[in-house]
């Protein structure tokens, strides 16, 4: 490591904020392994004292692929024909988050891709119907852009997070991600508004997507710094074959580790998963996303027949399992390197 990184890493652990310049440069090095263990120590020294060896688990039903947006990254791409497309009723919603609840589960995920069938009425419907049934869970909503109108319904239906990627800091990087018809600025704007309506924001993007540059890196790093995010949701990019992208190198294990230890020391009491994505390009990528600073996993309690397809990429994991089985089985990989899964909403403590 040279001394330019090791007072970098010092100055971000101490400051919890770099210029953009020297994102950059941290950014342009993290294949560097002294820098990223460097990285690793100061970021788990960062969560010590806030969470201790505590991980939160969230229970994610993905409950509807279809959707209508056409992201050149994302197997659920409208154009993608090929995609099974399923929706899950209210009742079958309901009945994921039950057995989730028995199972120690108390944030629920609902993520779907964009898909009008859900309007307002219906997703406040379902969100009132949850909330009724579990009012000790937490709701988080991932079903991206909508008018501010609904994002206040929703709210006061009683959601209290909302996970919405930025995807990427720069307009031009975003501009090569998707169609003309969508928008940085109108996903900005969504971010704004949700954090307006007192939701817990969840900020995030793919590493290594196709176009990504330490320049873009490090405009999303300044920009997590200066959102300040509840959470902040960074998986790899993996390729799936019916994209544009299809024959794109999906982002690195070294990369990931490396901006999520970055991220802690932005903001050391942030939520920060270590993702199916991360554990679909590694056997150890979620263990390994623990040691580099994330606190959270997200295992699926779709029900077994819709989750092969709920694919974004090729090759995700634990689309075969049930929901108990997925649970065990982190609960397991996580004693094993040390960490303690706790039944708790697992929202943010204080720094
Ligand atoms: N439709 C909602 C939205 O846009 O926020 C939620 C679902 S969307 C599929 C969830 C996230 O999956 C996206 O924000 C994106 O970062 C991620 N994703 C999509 N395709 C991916 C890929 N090929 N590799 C890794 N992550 C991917």
């Amino acid at each position: 490591m040279d001394t330019r990184s090791s007072e970098l890493v010092s100055k971000l652990a101490e400051d919890h904020a770099l210029a953009l310049a020297e994102y950059e440069y941290l950014a342009a090095n993290l294949a560097d392994d002294e820098l990223r263990e460097v990285l690793a120590e100061h970021a788990r020294a960062a969560r010590e004292p806030i969470y201790g060896h505590d991980v939160f688990v969230r229970g994610l039903i993905e409950f509807s692929s279809f959707c209508k947006n056409d992201c050149y990254y994302c197997g659920l791409r409208a154009s993608n024909r090929a995609c099974e497309r399923y929706r899950l009723t209210q009742e079958q919603i309901l009945s994921c988050a039950d057995m989730g609840y028995e199972l120690g589960f108390r944030t629920f995920v609902l993520q779907s891709g964009e898909d009008p069938h859900y309007t307002d009425d219906l997703l406040v419907g379902i969100v009132t119907a949850l909330k009724a049934a579990h009012p000790d869970c937490a709701i988080t909503l991932s079903v991206g852009e909508r008018s501010r109108e609904s994002y206040a319904r929703l709210r006061d239906a009683g959601a209290d997070r909302y996970l919405l990627r930025h995807e990427t800091a720069d307009p031009d990087h975003y501009a090569s991600l998707h169609p003309a018809s969508m928008s940085w600025e109108r996903r900005m704007s969504c971010l704004r508004d949700l954090r307006e309506l007192g939701f817990a924001v969840g900020a995030g993007f793919m590493v290594g997507s196709p176009g990504q540059t330490p320049a873009t890196l490090a405009a999303d790093l300044a920009f997590i710094q200066a959102f300040q995010p509840e959470m902040c949701g960074i998986g790899p990019f993996v390729p799936h074959h019916a994209t544009p992208f299809a024959d794109e190198p999906a982002g690195t294990l070294e990369q990931t580790l490396g901006l999520l230890s970055i991220i802690r020391l932005i903001k050391p009491n942030i939520l920060l998963p270590a993702t199916t994505a991360l554990g679909t390009i590694h056997p150890m990528g979620r263990e390994l996303g623990m040691e580099a600073g994330a606190n959270v996993v997200m295992p699926n309690l779709s029900p077994g027949d819709v989750r092969s397809k709920y694919l974004l990429y090729d090759g995700k994991i634990c689309t075969g399992d049930e929901a108990a089985e997925c649970r065990r089985c982190l609960e397991m990989r996580m004693a094993r390197c040390g960490y303690n899964v706790v039944t708790d909403r697992g929202d943010p403590r204080s720094a």
